[in-house]
Parts: structure tokens; C-alpha cells; sequence
């Protein structure tokens, strides 16, 4: 009987496959690396090898445990429907329309001498939607089903794809990235337009810097998805794309690589990605869980380990 046919590997996965990881118990504590290189090796897919080279035994290559060949992937991509499709359409127009038309309204009622407090408040909306591109991607991730009526199928569905088959999403279009994200803003958007039109000089500079610092979390927020394909792409990517991914100003590759190391359950935040280090080591989403966990007696991300699994 013929043996299990090593692949060709690269010498990168090689030599991260034999290295033990952190063993100094200094650098084990608090610098230790969330993920080692050999973690991420082993239990990720890996995205910058297309041809999947690195495969290292027969039965990965005939039983992917990840991308397009999946089984669970397949049956995952085969559920977006028509209608979603359009509910996505609409909501990246009408969020479009909404963030023109009230930069404009910023533009016209902005006060120089106010610089500094209004890049506060723009700064505070960027950290708000890392936060809450790191709570709702935890939730999504680890609670709740695909059978579940109305959200499973339109809005969990793409976050259990995605940990099965990560470069899937670097072949959807814009509406498809970003559909959903551009969703949530429509309500604060529109409140701000109203206000705007209607509320005198002197009730617009009372709000002003409230309406700067929720601008910027509704751009931070609908950019997110667009954001996160960007740290999965590895393959022609404009310069200033990379730039700001290398300057941490959005979430770098390399960061969100961590993430997806089986069974996802760190590294949340994709926005910019700032809170994941802090968030990891207060142990802030595992300590939520186990609260939940508790009082529900739900497991945390037995739906998303149900599809990892199918053959
Ligand atoms: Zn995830
Ligand atoms: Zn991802």
C-alpha cells in the first residue's frame, strides 16, 4: 500500500513545523505571540499559496479541512439567495447617499478653531467600530445557527463560509462584501441628515462634535467588511491599500491571520484590529463565554465547528 505522498512544502513551512514554539518562560507570559507561526501553520488556512503546495499529506489534499472544495463551503456559498442579494444592494446605495450628503453638511458647519476636539471625536468613532466589528463578529461567530429563521441563512451563514473557506471572500463583489455593513449606519446616518436639515446654526455646533465622532464610527463600520477582504487579499493589492495595512491604520494581514487559526476564538476586532492584543489578554471574549455558557448552558462555537466538519 502506498504511503501518504509528502507534497511539495515550502522551506517557510517546514522549518515552522519543527520548531517547538515559545518554551522561555519569560517570553511565555505576558509577549508570548497569541498564535505561534507553528499555530497558524497548522490549524489555518494558507492563503498566500493558491496552488496549495503546502499541503502536507495526501489525505489533506483528497480532504481539504479548508477553501473552495469543502463540503461545507460548497453547501455555505449555495445559500445566498436573490433576495438577500438585493436587500444588499439597496442598503450600499442608500448608506452611500446618506455619508455624501452629510460629510457636506460637516463640511459646511465645520469651525477651524474646533480641529483638535473634532479629531478626538473621529478618533473615538474608529476605536467604537473596531469594538464593535469585534463584538458582533464574536457573537456571530461563536452563537447561533445557520438553521436559525431569518438571521441564520441572510447574516450567520457568511461568517461560518468564511472560517471554512477564508479566500471566498476575496471573490464576492462589492454589494456581496459589504451589503451588511453598510446596513447598520442607515438609522444613525439618517437621524443626522434630520437634524441637520431641521435644528437651527446654534443647535448644530451644540452637536457638532457628537455628529463627528458618530460619522466616523458609521464610515469605520460600513468599511469593516471591505477592510477584512483586504487582509485576506494576497495578490494585487493597490499601494495605499498595503500602506495603510502596514502602517496598523487598518487591519493588517498578517494580524488577522490569527484570527482564523481553528477554532477562531480570539482576535474578533477588523476594523483596525487595535483592541485584539489588549482585549486577548484581559481574556475579555473568554470570560464572556464562560458567563454565557453558564447561565445558558449553550457551548460557544458548536454551530461553527458542526460545518468545519463536513465531508
Ligand atoms: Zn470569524
Ligand atoms: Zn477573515
Amino acid at each position: 500500500m502506498a504511503l501518504p505522498i509528502p507534497i511539495s512544502c515550502s522551506k517557510r513551512v517546514n522549518e515552522a513545523l519543527s520548531t517547538t514554539g515559545i518554551e522561555n518562560s519569560v517570553a511565555s507570559t505576558i509577549l508570548a505571540p497569541v498564535k505561534t507561526e507553528k499555530d497558524i501553520l497548522e490549524n489555518s488556512m494558507l492563503e498566500d499559496d493558491p496552488n496549495a503546495n503546502c499541503a502536507v499529506t495526501q489525505e489533506e489534499k483528497e480532504r481539504p479541512r479548508w477553501g473552495p472544495q469543502h463540503k461545507g463551503a460548497q453547501e455555505l456559498a449555495n445559500l445566498y439567495s436573490a433576495g438577500k442579494r438585493t436587500q444588499e444592494y439597496i442598503c450600499v446605495w442608500i448608506c452611500i447617499s446618506l455619508m455624501v450628503t452629510n460629510f457636506l453638511f460637516i463640511l459646511y458647519h465645520m469651525k477651524l478653531e474646533n480641529l483638535s476636539t473634532i479629531l478626538l471625536a473621529a478618533l473615538a468613532g474608529i476605536i467604537t467600530a473596531d469594538f464593535a466589528s469585534g463584538f458582533v463578529h464574536w457573537g456571530a461567530d461563536t452563537w447561533g445557527s445557520v438553521d436559525l429563521p431569518i438571521i441564520g441563512k441572510n447574516f450567520l451563514r457568511p461568517f461560518r463560509e468564511h472560517h471554512i473557506d477564508p479566500t471566498s471572500i476575496t471573490r464576492h463583489d462589492f454589494i456581496e462584501t459589504n451589503g451588511d455593513n453598510f446596513m447598520i449606519p442607515i438609522p444613525f446616518l439618517s437621524w443626522m441628515l434630520y437634524e441637520f436639515i431641521t435644528l437651527p446654526e446654534e443647535d448644530v455646533q451644540l452637536k457638532f462634535n457628537r455628529n463627528c465622532y458618530v460619522f466616523l464610527l458609521s464610515l469605520f463600520v460600513a468599511m469593516t467588511n471591505q477592510i477584512h477582504k483586504w487582509s485576506h487579499t494576497y495578490f494585487g493589492l493597490p499601494t495605499w491599500v498595503m500602506w495603510l495595512q502596514e502602517c496598523h491604520i487598518i487591519l493588517p494581514r498578517k494580524h488577522h491571520r490569527i484570527h482564523h487559526v481553528a477554532p477562531h476564538e480570539t482576535y474578533f476586532c477588523m476594523t483596525t484590529g487595535w483592541l485584539n492584543w489588549p482585549l486577548e489578554k484581559l481574556h475579555f471574549w473568554s470570560t464572556l463565554e464562560n458567563i454565557i455558557e453558564l447561565i445558558s448552558g449553550c457551548k460557544p462555537r458548536a454551530d461553527d465547528m458542526k460545518w468545519s466538519k463536513k465531508t
